[in-house]
Order: structure tokens, then sequence, then C-alpha cells
């Protein structure tokens, strides 16, 4: 786990998301000079949220329709069966 120290005298949660967001319950804040859970506010936003977000989402969809997804599994295997004959 990381230790970020603050540089240039300025405490750290001036530049921290849980700062800007309110969501920080550190006993430090907002004086912390040094900190683990720092994340700064001004770095830019990463591509790779929108493809997990997209796998998520379809994980998501079939957890909450297994059971249809079963009952259509099982006509189709019935309607094989029946058309094998
Ligand atoms: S996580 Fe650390 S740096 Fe961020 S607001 Fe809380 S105490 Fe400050």
């Amino acid at each position: 786990m990381p230790l970020y120290r603050s540089v240039g005298g300025e405490p750290l949660c001036l530049t921290c998301t849980y700062y800007a967001d309110n969501t920080c319950t550190f006993p430090k804040r907002p004086d912390a000079m040094d900190c683990t859970l720092y994340d700064d506010v001004r770095k830019p936003p990463t591509d790779i949220h929108s493809s997990y977000k997209s796998t998520f989402r379809v994980k998501a969809w079939v957890e909450r329709h297994i059971g249809l997804l079963a009952l259509l599994g099982l006509i189709l295997i019935s309607l094989l069966l029946v058309l094998m004959r």
C-alpha cells in the first residue's frame, strides 16, 4: 500500500477526490500531509472504465435473468429432441 506525501507544504486533501466529493472520514482531513488513500482529483479519466462497465452490465443482466435463460434453454432442448425423432 503506497503512502502518498505532500510536496510543497500544501495538504494532500486539497487535491484529493475524496475531499472533493466529501466522502473522506479520515481524522487527518483536511490537513493530511501524508495519506494511504489519496486519489488525485486532477488525474485524467481512463477509458478502461467504459469496457469494464459494459462487461459488468452483461454479467449483471445474465445473473438477474438466469431463471428465464434456464427456461429458454429447456424449451430449446425439448424442441431439438422432438425434431430429432
Ligand atoms: S483520503 Fe487522505 S488525502 Fe484524501 S481527503 Fe481523506 S485524509 Fe485527505
